[in-house]
C-alpha cells in the first residue's frame, strides 16, 4: 500500500490564513454562550493593560480568535469561566494573556496559579506567559515534576507572580510553604477535563484546599464532556459558559482518513510506505503503550528510518532534549503516547498518525489536534484493522465527522 504522490519537499508550505468557523469573525458560528456574553472583535477594546497590548502584538498576535473574542473579558472580570473551544484557536495563549492582565507586578507573591496535565504543557504555558508579559516584566516559574526541587524553592523564594505546573510538585511545593497560596486569586485548569477525571481529582482537590476562599476559576478545554460540567457547580460560582456543540468540534483545516489494515501486523509495513509523507513536514505517531512507543521505535530504526520518541518513563532530561529537537524541527516524526495528546503547540506538525486508535472519544480531537494549528492544515490517518472499524464509526458519528479513505495522494493535501 503505497502513499502515492509522494511530496518529498523540505519547504514548509504557505498555508497562512486559511479561515474556518473556529475563527470566523460572525456571530453564526458555533457557540453556545451565556447570556451577556459580548464579542470583542479587537485586543485594543478589551480594557487590557498598554505593557501587555505591546506584549502580544510582538508576539505576533493581530487578532483575537473566535474564543479570544469572548472569554477573554469575562476572565480579567474576575468571573469564573468555563470556555471550550477547538483545538489549536487560542484557548491556553488566551490564559496567557489572562493572566497577565489580572496580577499586580509591583506584588511579587503567587497571584495566578494554571495547573495542566503534562510538564511539558505547563512548561510550554510559562513560555508563551513570559513572552507575552515580557514588557510588564512579569515573573513566572514552571513547577513540574522531574526538575531539580532546589531549582524550584530557589525560583519561588525569588518570588513570582504566575506558577503553571502539575498537580504533584505543586502541590509538594505548597506543602514545603514554598509556594505560598494566599495572594492567588485565579486558578487555571487547562486541559480541565482532564484535570477533573479520575486520575487527577483527588490531586487538583488536594491543591485546591489551599487556595484562597474568594478563588476566581477557569476551566478550558477543547472537550467538555457532562459529567464534568455537571461537577463544576462545586468549586465554581455562576461561572460564564462558551461552549462549543459536539458536531462543531472538529475542524475544517483537518483532514481525517483512515487506513483498513485488517490485522495488527500490517501495520507496520503501512507505516514505512506512509515515512515519505510523514516528513512532508513534521508528524506525531501515537500508540497507546508505553511499551509499544519503544517497539516501533525500534522497529523503525531498525529499518533504517529516522525516528524520535518520546514517553513518560523517559528520564525529564531525555524529555526535555526530544521536545527541543522536535520544537526546533530537527526531528521530524515524533512517535509518541498519550502524554502528546493534549495541548503542545508545534505549529510544523501537519500529520498525525493513530497507529492505535485513541482509547476515549476525548482522546480522538486532542491527538489530531496536534496538527492544523491555529487555522492551517492538518492531515489525520488512522491505522485500523477489522475490529477496530466499530470504533471509528462511533467517532465519526458521535463528532458527526467524517472518516474517508485515505486517498493516493494524500501528501498533497499536507
Ligand atoms: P489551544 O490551547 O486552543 O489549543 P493555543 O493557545 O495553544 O491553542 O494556540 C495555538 C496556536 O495559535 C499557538 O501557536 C498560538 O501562538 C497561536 N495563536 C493563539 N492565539 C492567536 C492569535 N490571536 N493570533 C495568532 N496566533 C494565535
Ligand atoms: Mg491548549
Amino acid at each position: 500500500m503505497a502513499a502515492a504522490g509522494v511530496a518529498n519537499s523540505v519547504v514548509p508550505r504557505n498555508r497562512t490564513n486559511p479561515r474556518n468557523g473556529a475563527f470566523a469573525d460572525d456571530d453564526s458560528m458555533a457557540f453556545e454562550t451565556s447570556p451577556g456574553v459580548e464579542v470583542y472583535s479587537t485586543f485594543d477594546s478589551m480594557g487590557i493593560r498598554e505593557d501587555l497590548l505591546r506584549g502580544i502584538y510582538a508576539y505576533g498576535f493581530e487578532k483575537p480568535s473566535a474564543i479570544q473574542q469572548r472569554a477573554i473579558r469575562p476572565i480579567i472580570q474576575n468571573r469564573d469561566v468555563i470556555a471550550q473551544a477547538q483545538s489549536g484557536t487560542g484557548k491556553t495563549s488566551m490564559i496567557a494573556l489572562a493572566v497577565c492582565q489580572i496580577i499586580d507586578t509591583t506584588n511579587r507573591e503567587v497571584q495566578a496559579l494554571i495547573l495542566s496535565p503534562t510538564r511539558e504543557l505547563a512548561a510550554q504555558t510559562e513560555k508563551v506567559i513570559l513572552a507575552i508579559g515580557d514588557f510588564m516584566n512579569v515573573q513566572a516559574h514552571s513547577c513540574i515534576g522531574g526538575k531539580n526541587i532546589g531549582e524550584d524553592i530557589r525560583k519561588l523564594e525569588n518570588g513570582v507572580h504566575v506558577v503553571s505546573g502539575t498537580p504533584g510538585r505543586v502541590y509538594d511545593m505548597i506543602k514545603r510553604r514554598t509556594l505560598r497560596t494566599r495572594a492567588i486569586k485565579l486558578l487555571v485548569l487547562d486541559e480541565s477535563d482532564e484535570m477533573l477525571s479520575r486520575g487527577f481529582k483527588d490531586q487538583i482537590y488536594d491543591v485546591y484546599r489551599y487556595l484562597p476562599p474568594e478563588l476566581q476559576v477557569v476551566l478550558i478545554s477543547a472537550t467538555l464532556p457532562h459529567e464534568i460540567l455537571e461537577m463544576t457547580n462545586k468549586f465554581m460560582t455562576d461561572p460564564v459558559r462558551i461552549l462549543v456543540k459536539r458536531d462543531e468540534l472538529t475542524l475544517e483545516g483537518i483532514k481525517q482518513f483512515f487506513v483498513a489494515v485488517e490485522k495488527e501486523e500490517w501495520k507496520f509495513d503501512t507505516l514505512c510506505d506512509l515515512y515519505d509523507t510523514l516528513t512532508i513536514t513534521q508528524a506525531v505517531i501515537f500508540c497507546n503503550t508505553k511499551k509499544k512507543v519503544d517497539w516501533l521505535t525500534e522497529k523503525m530504526r531498525s529499518h533504517n528510518f529516522t525516528v524520535s520518541c518520546m514517553h513518560s518513563d523517559m528520564p525529564q532530561k531525555e524529555r526535555d532534549a526530544i521536545m527541543s529537537e522536535f520544537r526546533a524541527g530537527n526531528s521530524r516524526v515524533l512517535i509518541t503516547t498519550d502524554v502528546w495528546a493534549r495541548g503542545l503547540d508545534v505549529q510544523q506538525v501537519s500529520l498525525v498518525i493513530n497507529y492505535d486508535l485513541p482509547n476515549n472519544r476525548e482522546l480522538y480531537i486532542h491527538r489530531i489536534g496536534r496538527s492544523g494549528r491555529f487555522g492551517r492544515k492538518g492531515v489525520a490517518i488512522n491505522f485500523v484493522r477489522s475490529d477496530d472499524i466499530r470504533i471509528l464509526r462511533d467517532i465519526e458519528q458521535y463528532y458527526s465527522t467524517q472518516i474517508d479513505e485515505m486517498p493516493m495522494n494524500v501528501a498533497d493535501l499536507i
